[in-house]
């Protein structure tokens, strides 16, 4: 999701007449005329309650914002930006005070001071106002040079802010050279940034607080989350939603583009696509549905009927702002057949299409097949599986414990370093490793490990 600035114009006065969003009363600051503090709070709003892409540890949450508040004590900021934790690549500030640190970013470092340097970047940003900037993601580009002027000014002022606060400034170039993977056109190129923020940093140390950071990251998720979908490799071909024990059976001759967090499925002349989203937001697309059915199934309720095409223009400022923000959101489009499953946490969405539209049902039973008694990881059943109560076309049934075991995601194990010396010859972490090997540690150090294997590894 990507805010854009110019939207803010859009509220311009106090109003009164909305009080909620996505199923929460707006702050005051979108009463108050608080543009870009309404702003932030939606953009958390949409990233809790429509996506379901916030990163939920509060101790973590809390952790990284003392870090933030931290830098912010030493910056032209009267009040630190906010820090949200979500669950995807992407590190960046957004127009609103706020600052989404990617939790795939946290798992890449290795000191507290290297984080400090990616939240101080993006502190840079929020300080010169840059809008919509971030880290290595891809903000719309309308004007490069100036962007990557941006970009070196904000690694520039991290290296300040870093000293300033009593990290180690040599640490921003760690940050950057472990969190910068691809060049892409917006920012200055990788080795040229590295390079100026280490001649700016002459080899100065401080604080790096290894052990804190690493305290903090036990446990934390690594690498892809399947909760929020996945193609399961147990005893049967299923696209597995753990996050709300749901799943939608495969067979043989489907045509599967993807098994991930979005499910493009292809049966003869029906076509499914399946994604996860927040409730309050599952709420208002149900609301607005044309030909709408609603049925009480043993999962919850499914709603399903036609998106409306052609929505009413918002009049009220706060509504303009709303829906543009909105715009940005997961969501079938204009004329789309859906059924939408509700469950506690969140709910299915299923656009359904092609020549003839594909029936869906809600299954009462999960396959027999999967009992637990099987092996997980035995050979898919085929053909042979029986396909308990979902006689014909699309169906969810209830996840069986083996695929949200199957689906569970990898974390972050410490395990101490039995001597000193560099990590990749400690024999440490077999194949599970997520430190530098190169980096020394002395004898009783905790070392970053997954607490197995990634899944590609697996047989
Ligand atoms: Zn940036």
């Amino acid at each position: 999701m990507r805010l854009v600035v110019p939207l803010v114009v859009a509220l311009l006065a106090g109003c009164q007449h909305r009080t909620e969003y996505l199923g929460a009363r707006v702050p005051s600051a979108c009463t108050v005329r608080d543009v870009e503090g309404c702003l932030g709070w939606m953009a958390e709003r949409d990233l809790a309650a429509a996506e379901l892409d916030l990163y939920e540890d509060a101790a973590l949450r809390a952790y990284v914002q003392g870090v933030a508040d931290r830098l912010a004590r030493g910056s032209l900021l009267a009040a630190a930006p906010r820090v949200v934790i979500a669950d995807r690549d992407d590190t960046y500030a957004i127009s609103g005070r706020r600052i989404v640190v990617g939790r795939t970013t946290i798992e890449k470092l290795a000191t507290e001071a290297e984080l400090a340097g990616v939240i101080a970047h993006e502190l840079a940003h929020v300080e010169a106002r840059h809008g919509v900037v971030s880290l290595f993601g891809r903000p719309p580009a309308d004007n490069l040079a100036a962007r990557r002027d941006a970009e070196a000014i904000a690694d520039e002022r991290a290296v300040w802010l870093l000293e300033r606060a009593g990290y180690a400034p040599v640490a921003m170039g760690r940050a950057l050279r472990a969190v910068l993977e691809a060049e892409d056109e917006e920012h200055p190129a990788r080795a040229d940034r590295i390079a100026r923020v280490e001649a700016l940093a002459g080899g100065r140390g401080g604080v790096e607080a290894r052990g804190e950071l690493l305290r903090r990251l036990d446990h934390m998720v690594v690498g892809r989350d399947p909760r929020l979908g996945h193609r399961t490799t147990g005893d049967h071909d299923a696209w597995v939603v753990a996050a709300l024990g749901v799943a939608l059976d495969l067979e043989d001759g489907d045509a599967v583009r993807s098994a991930d967090e979005v499910l493009a499925v292809r049966r003869g002349d029906a076509a499914v696509v399946a994604y996860a989203i927040g409730r309050p937001w599952a709420r208002e697309i149900a609301a607005k549905l044309e030909d709408r059915a609603v049925t009480a199934t043993a999962l919850g309720r499914l709603v399903s009927g036609v998106v409306p095409s052609g929505a009413r223009a918002a009049l009220a400022p706060l509504d303009k702002l709303a829906d543009s923000v909105r715009a940005t959101l997961p969501q079938p489009s204009p004329g789309t057949r859906v059924a939408i499953l509700e469950r506690p946490r969140g709910a299915v969405v299923l656009e359904l299409a092609g020549t003839a539209e594909p029936p869906f049902s809600v299954c009462r039973r999960p396959p027999a097949a999967a009992s637990a008694s099987r092996p997980r990881h035995a050979l898919r059943g085929g053909s042979g599986v029986p396909l308990g109560e979902c006689p014909e076309g699309f169906g969810l049934r209830a996840a069986t414990p083996d695929e949200l075991v199957d689906a569970a995601p990898r974390r972050i194990v410490l395990e101490p370093a039995p001597s000193s010396g560099r990590i990749g010859r400690l024999g440490i972490c077999r194949g599970r490793l997520l430190d530098d090997p190169a980096l020394r540690v002395a004898a009783g150090d905790p070392v970053k490990c997954a607490d197995r294997a990634a899944p590609s590894d697996r047989s």
